[in-house]
């Protein structure tokens, strides 16, 4: 699917900060200035390290946490700052996350059944319990699972039974946008190709949209229209899957890929494999300049002092680095 970037965002993030302050002398400048939109019907990825910030933006989009400034706006609501009752009531059911550990986010004393209904049952979404039952059934086999799982535990369930379960707890509220944090990260990687083929076909059938954050770019790059890539709480680079594949312009992004596996042996071994030195920074004391300096190995003096301007070199094909500036 090529973005049409002719109709109207579901989201739109503008110059978000996101700040932790930790102590009266530190604060953790976790996201930087980021902006993007997400289009109806699309996947969004966003990919770093650990500790790029792409979950903290989750995070903030959803209102797990207050933005420090910049505006949140989704299907026509600023949810950047205090949001009315009639908005929050919108939020909670149009916008749905689906979290890495399905153990961890699914209550272990709860029957599938209550855990998928739990949304139905706070925002009245039904008139009789025959009718709550009907959804959780048909949701159920919307993900793959059988209408007897209703009933059991989540520890009667595999890994990626569970992640079903979180993915139809999120569907079940029919949302316009799913985030989903690392939803596949702890999974084999035969079931993380079956969650993210269920998660496209979900896609096709509802137009749901989906921010897809993971550390992973090969995993994202199958699943993702466009896919905006961070580093160190700022957004480096943002471009279509494809051509970001095909052609990465920022050295961080071609670093990530030069480290996704080719299948082809003969490739792989032709491949020039960027591995960089030292570790991500602390948010709490980012460099100055370009973030990325004290590990790009083309950093020049300008690096060090200037922060680069996040521009359109081509097309849809955003950069920020000081290389691209005529
Ligand atoms: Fe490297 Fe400089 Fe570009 Fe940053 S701005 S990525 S340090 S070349």
């Amino acid at each position: 699917m090529t973005v049409n970037e002719n109709s109207k965002p579901l989201l739109t993030v503008k110059g978000l900060k996101q700040y932790f302050k930790v102590s009266n002398t530190y604060t953790v400048h976790a996201v930087e200035n980021v902006s993007f939109q997400i289009y109806p019907g699309e996947t969004y990825g966003l990919v770093g390290e650990s500790g790029s910030g792409k979950s903290t933006i989750g995070r903030s989009i959803i209102r797990l946490y207050d933005p420090t400034a910049g505006e949140i706006n989704f299907n026509g609501m600023d949810i950047s700052g205090k949001i009315n009752k009639a908005n929050s009531q919108a939020l909670r059911t149009q916008m749905q996350m689906i979290f890495q550990d399905p153990m961890a986010s699914l209550n272990p004393r709860k029957k599938v059944r209550d855990i998928i209904g739990e949304g139905l049952d706070i925002h009245h979404m039904y008139k009789t319990r025959a009718e709550r039952e009907e959804k959780i059934k048909n949701i159920l086999a919307k993900v793959g699972l059988a209408p007897e799982h209703a009933g059991r535990y989540p520890h009667q369930f595999s890994g990626g039974q569970r992640q079903r379960v979180g993915i139809a707890r999120a569907l079940i509220m029919n949302p316009k946008l799913i985030i989903a944090d690392e939803c596949i990260s702890a999974l084999d990687v035969s079931i993380q190709a079956q969650v993210v083929n269920l998660m496209k076909d979900i896609q096709q059938e509802t137009g749901t949209a989906y921010l897809f954050i993971a550390h992973d770019l090969s995993v994202v790059r199958h699943i993702s229209h466009r896919i905006g890539v961070m580093y160190l709480g700022t957004m480096v680079e943002l471009a279509e899957s494809f051509e970001l594949n095909r052609h990465p312009l920022h050295p961080y992004s071609q670093t990530l890929l030069s480290a996704v596996p080719v299948p082809d042996p003969e490739v792989s071994r032709r491949r020039n494999r960027i591995v960089l030195e030292g570790d991500i920074p602390s948010p709490m004391n980012p460099p100055s300049g370009c973030r990325f300096h004290t590990r790009c190995p083309y950093a020049m003096d300008k690096c060090k002092e200037c922060v680069p301007e996040f521009k359109e070199y081509e097309k849809g094909h955003w950069v920020a680095c000081h290389l691209l500036e005529k």
